[in-house]
C-alpha cells in the first residue's frame, strides 16, 4: 500500500485536520540511512510530521525543519514541499536504547530535551519565514504541538507515531495534525480535547492498519468529518550527479586541481538520501575547465 495524505475540515469548517500514512516513506529512510529502531522512530515521527506541514504548503514553497536537543541523534533534518516529497536524515543513525517505562522507543533520550525545533518556510522570490521554540518534550508530537502554538499561533494538536520490528524494518508510522479555526465554538474545542485524551495513542491506530480518513473518523466521527484533498506521499531527494558537478565547479579552479592532485578522484556524498556519486579524475578536468 503507497502512502497518503489526507486534508479535511471536521465540524462544518472548525476544525482543519491533516492525516496520513508514512509506512513506506519512513521505510525507505530507515534503509537509506540504516537508522536503528529508536532513531527511526525519531526520524519517522520528524518526517511524518513534516510532509503534513508541507501539504500546508503552496505551489513551489518548501520547509526545513531542524530538530536538535543536544541527545545522542545529534541534529535532525527535515525538508518537506507541497507535494507530498520529504526527505530527512540523523546526524546519528545507529542509535538505540531499551523500551522507556511505557514500553516504547525513547526517542526523548535519543532526541534529547534541551535544544530547538526550528522551521524555515521558503515561500519563493527569496522570502523566508522562520520559526523556533524549544523542545518541550523530546518525543516531538508534543514539540511540535507547542511549535504551532507559539510559533505560529495556531492551536493545534500533533500525533506522530512509528512503529519498528526487531529487525529494524518500519512496521507502521503515521500521524495527524489538528488545527483549531479562529472562530470555533468552545463546546467543539471541548468535545474535541475530551476525545484526545481518550483516543488510542496515533501508533496504536496505525498498527491496527487504520487508513488516514480512518483516523480521522476515530478523532471526530464519520459523519463530522468532510475529505477535501487526497496526496500521495513519498521519501524523495531531488539531489543529482548535475548538482554536485555544479557545486565543484562553483569552488574554482584552484579547489579543483588541489583535489586530482591529492585523491586524483571526488566523492561527493548527499546526507539527506545517503546517496554517493563518484568523480573520476577525468571528470574533474573536465569540470575544472568550466571553473573560473
Ligand atoms: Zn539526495
Amino acid at each position: 500500500m503507497s502512502d497518503y495524505l489526507v486534508k479535511a475540515l471536521a465540524y462544518d469548517g472548525s476544525i482543519r485536520a491533516y492525516a496520513v500514512r508514512t509506512t513506506e516513506t519512513v521505510s525507505e529512510a530507515q534503509r537509506r540511512h540504516a537508522t536503528w529502531r529508536t532513531a527511526s522512530a525519531a526520524l519517522g515521527r520528524a518526517m511524518t510530521a513534516g510532509v503534513m506541514m508541507g501539504a500546508m504548503l503552496k505551489g513551489d514553497e518548501k520547509l526545513t525543519i531542524k530538530i536538535d536537543g543536544g541527545g545522542p541523534l545529534g541534529p535532525i533534518l527535515v525538508d518537506a514541499n507541497a507535494k507530498g516529497a520529504v526527505r530527512g536524515y540523523v546526524s546519528n543513525p545507529h542509535v538505540d536504547f531499551e523500551a522507556n517505562e511505557h514500553g516504547k522507543l525513547d526517542v526523548r533520550r535519543a532526541v534529547g530535551t534541551d535544544g530547538l525545533l526550528v522551521v524555515v518556510k521558503d515561500v519563493g522570490l527569496r522570502d523566508f519565514f522562520s520559526g523556533q521554540v524549544p523542545l518541550v518534550s523530546g518525543e516531538l508530537g508534543e514539540d511540535f504541538t507547542y511549535y504551532f502554538a507559539t510559533s505560529e499561533q495556531t492551536p493545534s494538536s500533533v500525533g506522530v507515531g512509528v512503529l519498528v520490528n526487531p529487525d529494524d524494518s518500519i512496521l507502521a508510522a503515521g500521524g495527524f495534525i489538528l488545527q483549531i479555526m479562529p472562530r470555533t465554538e468552545d463546546a467543539i474545542i471541548t468535545k474535541l480535547e475530551e476525545r484526545l485524551k481518550t483516543i488510542a495513542p496515533i501508533s496504536s491506530l496505525i498498527e491496527q492498519g487504520l487508513n488516514p480518513e480512518q483516523i480521522l473518523d476515530e478523532l471526530f466521527g464519520q459523519e463530522n468529518v468532510k475529505i477535501i484533498e487526497t496526496m500521495p506521499v513519498k521519501f524523495q531527494c531531488n539531489c543529482s550527479k548535475q548538482r554536485f558537478s555544479d557545486a565543484i565547479v562553483g569552488l574554482g579552479k584552484h579547489e579543483i586541481r588541489a583535489m586530482i592532485e591529492e585523491d586524483g578522484q571526488a566523492e561527493a556524498h548527499c546526507h539527506f538520501c545517503n546517496q554517493k556519486y563518484l568523480f573520476s579524475k577525468e571528470e574533474l578536468e573536465q569540470l575544472e575547465q568550466e571553473a573560473k
